[in-house]
């Protein structure tokens, strides 16, 4: 532990949130959106607890990881190091989750992201049951279904046809609530054809789920992109926290 350092790094991570909530603020104004509508996360895989809490004082709550071994004790971590009367996490499950790991993800997931097959929605359905029957969570568990836009089946997500018959899936599930649609633009494709490309899907999908509003889009390099195609909820990690060793981007 060293004060100082700790005190340096706080700041210097406050004031890149700061120029991340002005980047927004003015893709928003720019698109004649109200700023307010589109929600930050700060992503916070391969960075200590300590940074996650640091975030978390400077004033943003929606935390994101893509791990489950790593985003479990990190959760616990977080919590032990914040007080009684400061506000808790709301975490994002972002990345990538196995059949098995659903119950872990049910545990202390606000949402997950990254929903993209049948089975896995059966397997959170299920783990956020028994979560919410041994109090270890209070509500449903948010799910975003992922697109994947090129059909790349290696890097996550469902085409687009199938999300329809899984948003019903999902619409269907008790301890399930469908929140909307999250994507990431496939190698080699410029952000604004991909999320014009999710745009349209989830429009699609606000047709049939109503309650289905949130367009989870845009990341470090392409939010202003995002927000101007109605991006309600952008993910952020390098512009805040500072890059990610090579092995993990
Ligand atoms: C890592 C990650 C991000 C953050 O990416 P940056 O470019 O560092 O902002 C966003 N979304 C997902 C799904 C991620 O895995």
């Amino acid at each position: 532990m060293n004060p100082s350092t700790d005190a340096d790094r706080a700041a210097e991570l406050a004031s890149a949130l700061a120029a991340v909530r002005t980047r927004l603020d003015s893709a928003a104004r720019d698109a004649g959106r109200d700023p307010a509508e589109v929600a930050l996360i700060t992503v916070t895989k391969f960075f200590p607890a300590a940074d996650a809490a640091a975030v978390l004082r400077a004033g943003c709550a929606d935390l994101g990881e893509s791990r489950v071994q790593e985003a479990g004790p990190k959760t616990i971590e977080v919590a032990e190091l914040l007080g009684d009367d400061e506000p808790a996490p709301r975490w994002h499950m972002l990345g990538r989750i196995q059949r098995n790991k659903a119950r872990a993800v049910a545990r202390w997931a606000h949402s997950a992201h990254s929903v993209d097959s049948d089975r896995l929605i059966t397997a959170l359905g299920n783990a956020a049951e028994r979560a919410r029957d041994e109090g270890e969570r209070d509500g449903a568990l948010r799910v975003l279904l992922q697109v994947s836009l090129d059909g790349d089946p290696d890097r996550g997500g469902a085409p687009r046809d199938q999300i329809p018959a899984l948003a019903d899936l999902v619409a269907q599930t008790p301890s399930l609530q469908l929140r909307g649609v999250m994507g990431v633009p496939p190698l080699g494709w410029e952000p604004a054809r991909a999320f014009t490309a999710l745009a349209e899907v989830h429009a699609a999908l606000r047709a049939d789920h109503p309650g289905a509003t949130e367009l989870s889009a845009g990341m470090s390099a392409d939010l202003e992109t995002a927000v101007t195609h109605g991006s309600t909820c952008v993910r952020v990690g390098t512009a805040i926290l500072g890059p990610r060793p090579i092995a993990f981007r």
